[in-house]
């Protein structure tokens, strides 16, 4: 149930609850020996992440995770070994930071409007200096006693249909994985078996993904069971992609997910750390 790499998690520079400092401490104490760092729409936590695990003596794969869409939905792709500096991605980034924050400040209106004032002062109080997310105005609908936890307050003000819900225009699929081409990572679509799509709809998104310069997909993510592998699996010989691993880890509060806690990675499929 341990895996010495895991190429997918969070930090205070997004939505984690940790700094990237005590991501890779505990990542290190949890046995990986191999990290990325893979915050939503920015890298701003990777300088200390690597810092620290240059200290601890593990390595640290550049990465982050970044919100695009592909026929008006949303998914999320993952940048392994990308160069955080690179011209096409930092200017990427910074579109969809802007549309972060223009999404938030909507987010607060509609809320507002529904007669729960605040909401964004109060959730950009808690990002910090980190990207704006919806789990930090979850986190205050929370401490608001607005809902119970953190589940219950996205399923009722946060998803698609519900109050605070937003529909943004993310960056198109296709430009998201040519930023990441460009600053020299590998796209890995991120958890596959958690989008609300069909399985032929997944296909398309996956030949397209494929044609576009996407290599990789994850095959094991800690919310996965025996049958996500296995589906992820054919999905990845299907189309001829490599296999990523990723705990998605965002929180020690969420005692499901932990860094570096992964099921064994499947026979017969390339991992992405044959390449990176
Ligand atoms: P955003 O990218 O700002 O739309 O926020 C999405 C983040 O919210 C995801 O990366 C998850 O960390 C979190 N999230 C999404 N849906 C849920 C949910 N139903 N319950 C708890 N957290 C969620
Ligand atoms: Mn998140
Ligand atoms: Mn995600
Ligand atoms: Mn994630």
């Amino acid at each position: 149930m341990s895996s010495e790499y895991d190429f997918h998690c969070h930090s205070t520079a997004s939505d984690g609850q940790l700094s990237p400092t005590d991501v890779v401490l505990r990542a290190h104490k949890n046995g990986v020996s191999c990290i990325s760092l893979t915050d939503h729409d920015t890298t701003a936590g990777l300088n200390e992440a690597q810092i620290c695990a240059n200290n601890v003596g593990i390595r640290m794969v550049a990465g982050i995770e970044i919100s695009a869409n592909w026929s008006h939905q949303c998914f999320h792709i993952v940048g392994l070994g990308i160069d955080p500096d690179n011209a096409d991605l930092s200017q990427g980034i910074k579109r969809t930071e802007t549309l972060r924050e223009q999404r938030a400040e909507s987010i607060g209106l509609r809320l507002e409007k529904k007669g729960i004032p605040g909401c964004y002062k109060a959730a950009k109080k808690i990002a910090g200096s980190g990207m704006i997310t919806r789990t930090h105005f979850a986190k205050h609908l929370v401490n608001d006693n607005y809902a119970n936890t953190m589940q219950q307050a996205f399923d009722r003000y946060l998803v698609r249909g519900k109050p605070g819900f937003v529909a943004t225009q993310w960056p198109q699929m296709e430009e998201v994985v040519s930023w990441i081409c460009a600053a020299g990572g590998i796209a890995v679509l991120a958890h596959p078996r958690r989008y609300k799509i069909t399985a032929t709809r997944l296909r398309q998104l996956l030949t397209e993904y494929k044609d576009h310069g996407g290599t990789a997909i994850e095959v094991v993510c800690g919310s996965s069971n025996n049958n996500d592998i296995q589906e992820s699996a054919k999905l990845a010989q299907r189309f001829d992609l490599l296999g990523s691993v990723g705990s998605d880890f965002h929180s020690p509060d969420n005692k499901w997910i932990e860094l570096g806690r992964l099921q064994p990675f499947p026979d017969g499929i390339e991992p992405v750390w044959n390449v990176i």
